[in-house]
């Protein structure tokens, strides 16, 4: 007897696994063949009106829908998975964790916990985390959609931590006193983002001047600890920086543990950039002093390359954080025996339904361990040193902060000192670069100075791809100047 209820499996499965079996055959060849495109380029209009079609009512056999998609999507991604790929702060992918997604949705368990395997593999994940950042096995963490969410899951159990009363139950605004929180002047955005939606204001974040190296002055931290404490604000929490979004800045981790100590101050690492350069072999100890924190946040989906997105936080008091968090409703009542008797790991944040994101960072860390990934890690910290060694050989270049990690500032000068100018230049180098498709530099100002910005956290990137890209910024800067000239005459 035909069925007469409907389900969204296929009509046909052996049509299904066709065209699967297509798009994997089409995936090899897109990631494979990448370092022979353009890095981005800008769509057509007809792309753009493709997306700009009513809900469909009717149905389209899934093999039109993918054909429709091929012509219309891969052209026109980000190109973060290109070689050439330095804008702002990315990761590049890789294949094992694009599988993995696909595997994840194929298990299609949902992580906000339960007695299965996926969130055994989700607990694994956050224990080798632990052990790669030296954080204690007593610890606990959790995987979050990327770094922005993992710092305000530790800044909400260092507040509560530190407010004085069950904040929970009476809110922020029964706290005796406002609390402080500390962080240098290259904190990262997301940070007053946080406490904004904490309810705390953005006020309630200093910022601390930093030194030439751009990272957080201790004795600027200490004044600025002394002087809320002066006007009634209870000083509570320093944001130390581990790899700032600037410059890749690395603020002195044992000495602002030092100062949280003596002044009993939660101690929370923003190392979105920089925590993973722990399993780096060569440049570990550019963050010594990251297992003194009580809490770190790092982003699998920077520098371990996870496909997006996959953050996550460790915090050292697993009480705290459990306390910080814990919710269950009638509906959602733990057993000991049963599916709900696994790891409940929607306690250990704000989101209760969670994908299984723990895959695409396990598979990859199975299939390279962490050795590999750590040499990666050294690789562009030393393509970032080879590059600034190629601006420091070219009078015509200008670099603009000292290069400490991987992300590499400086500017097309050519002898021109007129900051305005030196910023119209630089911009339109820049775009006119990212539309060449050769290479995605963006920029950012330091000090009042507009720079080009290269953040190189791309394994795929190789030492000739930055000979390129500087033959580019140099042709491109020459050809502005003589078109400025041109037009003077
Ligand atoms: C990228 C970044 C963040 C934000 O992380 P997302 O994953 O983009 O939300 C926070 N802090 C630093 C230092 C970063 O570089």
């Amino acid at each position: 007897m035909k069925n007469i209820e409907e389900s969204l499996d296929p009509e046909d499965w052996n049509t299904a696994r066709e065209l699967a079996h297509q798009m994997v055959e089409d995936a090899v060849s897109h990631v494979s063949a990448v370092r022979d495109r353009p890095v981005w380029r800008e769509m057509p209009e007809e792309t753009r009106a493709y997306f700009n079609t009513p809900a469909p009512t009717a149905p389209t056999p899934l093999g039109s829908v993918y054909q429709e998609l091929r012509e219309n999507l891969f052209p026109y991604s980000m190109g973060n998975i290109h070689p050439r790929f330095w804008g702002w702060y990315m990761g590049s992918s890789n294949f094992t964790g694009a599988l993995a997604d696909f595997l994840a949705a194929v298990d299609g368990s949902n992580l906000g916990g339960g007695n299965t395997a996926a969130a055994q593999i989700d607990v694994q994940v956050i224990n080798w985390f632990k052990e790669m950042i030296g954080f204690p096995e007593s610890a606990s963490g959790t995987l979050t959609s990327g770094g922005s969410m993992a710092n305000m899951v530790a800044l909400n159990v260092a507040r509560n931590a530190k407010a004085g009363v069950d904040v929970r139950a009476e809110g922020i605004l029964n706290m005796p006193e406002p609390l402080g929180f500390y962080a240098s002047d290259q904190v990262h955005s997301c940070h007053q983002k946080a406490l904004e939606t904490m309810g705390h204001g953005a006020r309630a974040l200093t910022e601390v001047a930093t030194d030439a190296h751009y990272r957080m002055r201790i004795d600027a931290l200490e004044a600025a600890i002394a002087a809320d404490r002066a006007r009634g604000v209870k000083p509570a929490c320093v944001i130390a920086t581990a790899g700032s979004t600037n410059t890749g800045a690395l603020d002195d981790l044992v000495a602002i543990s030092e100062v949280c100590q003596r002044e009993g101050l939660w101690m929370h690492v923003d190392g979105c950039i920089g925590a993973f350069v722990r399993i780096a072999p060569d440049n570990a100890d550019l963050v010594r002093g990251i297992d003194l924190a009580d809490s770190v946040a790092l982003d699998p989906h920077k520098w371990l390359h996870t496909p997006f997105e996959a953050g996550s936080v460790l915090i050292r008091d697993a009480k705290r954080h459990f306390d910080t968090f814990e919710m269950h409703g009638d509906y959602l009542q733990m057993q000991t025996r049963g599916i709900i008797a696994g790891p409940f790991l929607a306690d250990y944040g704000f989101e209760l339904s969670r994908g299984f994101k723990a895959l695409k960072i396990w598979m990859s860390l199975k299939e390279n361990g962490v050795g590999k990934l750590g040499r990666l890690i050294d690789q562009n910290i030393a393509q970032a040193r080879y590059l600034e060694g190629l601006i420091a050989a070219e009078p015509r270049l200008e670099l603009i902060a000292p290069v400490d990690l991987n992300i590499v500032c400086f500017r097309y000068a050519n002898g021109q000192t007129d900051e305005e100018a030196l910023k119209a230049l630089n911009i339109e180098v820049m775009l006119r670069i990212q539309e060449s498709g050769i290479a995605i530099p963006s920029d950012t100002t330091l000090r009042g100075r507009h720079c080009l910005r290269v953040a190189i956290n791309n394994h795929r990137t190789r030492r000739a791809d930055l000979d390129l890209f500087v033959q580019a910024v140099l042709e491109t800067g020459q050809a502005l100047e003589d078109e400025a000239a041109q037009s003077r005459k």
